[in-house]
């Protein structure tokens, strides 16, 4: 009997059968622009041979005013379905099913050439779209089809029209982006005909036997947005017009809720898709915020939905579903939803991979392969980069001890799982525990490596990390002032007017902690809600709520600051710097920039500000001002001419993360 019976029931679509409840979602790695194929190829043939039932990949445009940017992948022309033809084989030799998503970004195209039902440009976007007539809507439509007829000859078992997420089909639905007057705007019927037009052209050129998934924008989540009963009218359209699955879309690009962030709760969208089951026949998948086998049962078992979406999880592990039906639930390497290495990547132009798993799109590159020569490796620190390359290089054959000094695992990781919203840290670490656990690694807590310890060892991996920044700030030897480790660490008490010093990730995480008191929302769907203005979409247009967002007051008055004259928050993650800017002003964080410290007194931080001296009242200063390489045991071994190998935060400490730290032992541990 299965562990997930219902995750684990196919699904029968009449002409195909799902072999499981699980859908990969579309995500953009950039792996198609790079002209890659075998490694788009294999990056999918991974996934597939991991049990998912259908995968559907990322946005292809149908023709190039329509792609995402200048040079997105399409498939634009017959010559680009050989291409694509190395994929479908590879899954279908894997067991697979792929789906190909056909992706329209309309105004959010970043380009001057791009399309939209009205010229109203997106705030997210610095071009205007030119309107399209008549003639120019039905180009739009015969590409889509056309690009579906490609799909189709290419190998593909479907595709996904992409309706939701404010694109081009999207800004069709909503009055606030179509001002049109003729067939294609003013009431919904018109606003709607678009989305049921593509449908049904695509049905009538591919024939019965094709996956055809509509991806639904069931909450728009920006002013002027659907309603839900105008969502439930598409979706019995889309149904007549000959679609085989409904997948959910949560939210415009340009939505002010965070949707898929690590803050959102797990699974917290998925009661849309519920107010939707009942109301037409065919199969509706839940998505966003998903990512655990138990959490995709739990909406499963509960009739919130038919299937379930992953798509960032199976960065994570590819191997999620596999494990998930052997019971090996806790070896499943999870998604924190912080899209560092994923979307963040996506927005800078280069391929998507994953913090947790740095193959993730480089799988043709990056690989563990057995060692012949298996070798006496020793591991200090076990904080992200310490225990990547630990695992990799005991997963790869070799004897591996892991020298820690302090009582637990996880180093940093520790210190960012006491954040709320930064819950999902629990689970790396949890993972972490449950791989050094199954592996052969011999684990050696609470134990400073010395250089005697480290004698006699093959390869020695220094991992040690890092040291807070001393800012030299006179005065911050007194009592009231802490760093970092003491209030997240060591849980040090902080008064109740706290200027905390240093505004990068860590000032950040600090100020959001110590802005909160009780229950973190993260945790409390509606709390959450209440907090960022969520509302139903069948009482408000676009389920924001007509009363607002409701943050919680602050715990204490807290002022986060920085020498920069720069935006605090500037150089936090681009897809999701924004949310922690607006929780913090949410609860009247104040945030400021240009400062020039002068002194710590017993009244606060005095200040230089645009050359006025000013105290900035405090009862604790907490200072965040970086960090340094903690080296001490690599620079003793090197002098005495040993060779050892140093990563992490104890090699560069600047701009240390876990992604880098994570990703520099896999790569070590990869090579030895
Ligand atoms: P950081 O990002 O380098 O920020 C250090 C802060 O201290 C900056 O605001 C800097 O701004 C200030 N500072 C630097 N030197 C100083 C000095 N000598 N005196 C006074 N102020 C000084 O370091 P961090 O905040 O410790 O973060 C470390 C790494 O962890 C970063 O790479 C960060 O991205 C990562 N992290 C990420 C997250 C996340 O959510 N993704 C969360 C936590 C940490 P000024 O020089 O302008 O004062
Ligand atoms: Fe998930 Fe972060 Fe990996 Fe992206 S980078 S897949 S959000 S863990």
């Amino acid at each position: 009997m299965s562990h997930y019976p219902y995750m684990f029931a196919p699904l029968d679509l009449g002409f195909t059968t799902l072999k499981n409840r699980v859908l990969m979602g579309s995500m953009h790695t950039g792996l198609e622009e790079r002209g890659d194929w075998n490694r788009v190829a294999e990056y999918y043939a991974i996934r597939a041979r991991g049990g998912v039932a259908l995968m559907v990949t990322g946005g292809m445009a149908p023709n190039p005013e329509g792609g995402v940017f200048p040079g997105a992948a399409g498939l634009y022309t017959a010559q680009d379905i050989a291409n694509h033809r190395l994929v479908t084989d590879r899954v279908h030799d894997a067991g697979g099913k792929i789906a190909m998503q056909i992706l329209h970004a309309g105004r959010y195209a970043y380009g001057p050439d791009c399309v939209a039902p009205s010229p109203i440009k997106s705030p997210i976007s610095p071009f205007k779209p030119a309107e399209l007539d008549e003639d120019g809507i039905e180009k739009q439509i015969a590409d889509m089809v056309t690009a579906a007829v490609r799909a189709r000859d290419a190998g593909y078992d479907g595709v996904e029209v992409m309706g939701s997420e404010g694109y081009f089909i999207n800004q069709f639905l909503c009055a606030a982006t179509n001002h049109r007057t003729d067939r294609w705007g003013g009431n919904y019927d018109n606003r709607m005909r678009l989305a049921v037009e593509i449908v049904r052209r695509v049905r009538a050129a591919v024939g019965p036997d094709f996956i055809l998934i509509y991806r639904i924008s069931l909450i728009d989540l920006v002013p002027n947005g659907q309603t839900f009963d105008e969502v439930t009218r598409l979706a019995q359209a889309i149904e007549a017009a000959g679609a085989t699955i409904l997948n959910t879309g949560i939210g415009w690009h340009e939505a002010r809720v965070p949707t898929i962030a690590t803050s959102v709760p797990r699974a917290g969208w998925a009661w849309v898709t519920r107010k939707l089951m009942g109301k037409v026949g065919i199969p509706l998948v839940t998505s966003n915020r998903i990512n655990t086998p138990d959490v995709a049962e739990h909406l499963l078992a509960g009739g919130a939905a038919d299937m379930v979406s992953m798509a960032r999880p199976f960065l994570a592990d590819p191997d999620f579903v596999a494990k998930a039906a052997d019971g090996r639930a806790a070896q499943i390497a999870p998604c924190i939803a912080c899209n560092q290495a994923c979307l963040d990547h996506t927005f800078q132009g280069k391929v998507s991979t994953c913090l947790v798993n740095p193959r993730a799109c480089h799988e043709t590159e990056l690989t563990y392969d057995q060692t012949t020569t298996p070798r006496n490796v020793a591991v200090v620190g076990a904080g992200p980069a310490g225990l990547m390359a630990a695992l990799v290089a005991a997963g790869r054959g070799h004897s591996v001890t892991l020298f820690e000094a302090d009582g637990q695992i996880g180093g940093q990781l520790n210190m960012a799982r006491q954040i709320p919203g930064k819950e999902e840290f629990h689970g790396l670490v949890d993972w972490f525990t449950t791989s050094v656990a199954q592996s052969q690694i011999k684990l050696r807590l609470n134990t400073s490596a010395t250089p005697e310890l480290l004698d006699g060892f093959d390869d020695v991996v220094i991992a040690t990390g890092v040291i807070p920044r001393d800012p030299q700030i006179d005065g911050q030897d007194a009592p009231h002032v802490l760093r970092y480790t003491d209030v997240l660490r060591d849980k040090a008490q902080v008064g109740a007017r706290a200027v905390v010093v240093g505004a990068g990730g860590v000032g950040f995480d600090v100020a959001e902690y110590l802005s909160h008191d009780g229950e973190s929302a993260t945790e409390n769907l509606a709390l959450w809600q209440r907090e960022w203005g969520v509302g139903d979409p069948s009482d408000a247009p676009g389920g924001l709520a007509p009363d607002g967002p409701h943050p919680q007051p602050s715990a204490r008055s807290v002022t986060l600051v920085q020498r920069k004259a720069a935006k605090p928050g500037k150089g936090l993650g681009k897809t999701t710097g924004w949310i922690h800017r607006a929780s913090l002003a949410a609860k009247g964080v104040r945030m400021l920039g240009g400062m020039e410290y002068r002194r710590i007194t017993a009244e606060g931080l005095v200040v230089l500000r645009d050359g006025v001296e000013e105290t900035l009242p405090a009862d604790t200063v907490i200072l965040c001002t970086g960090q340094e390489p903690l080296r001490i045991l690599a620079d003793t071994l090197i002098a005495t001419g040993k060779t050892v190998h140093v990563i992490g935060g104890a090699d560069v400490a600047a701009e240390l993360d876990a992604k880098r730290a994570i990703d520099q032992g896999a790569r070590l541990a990869a090579t030895l």
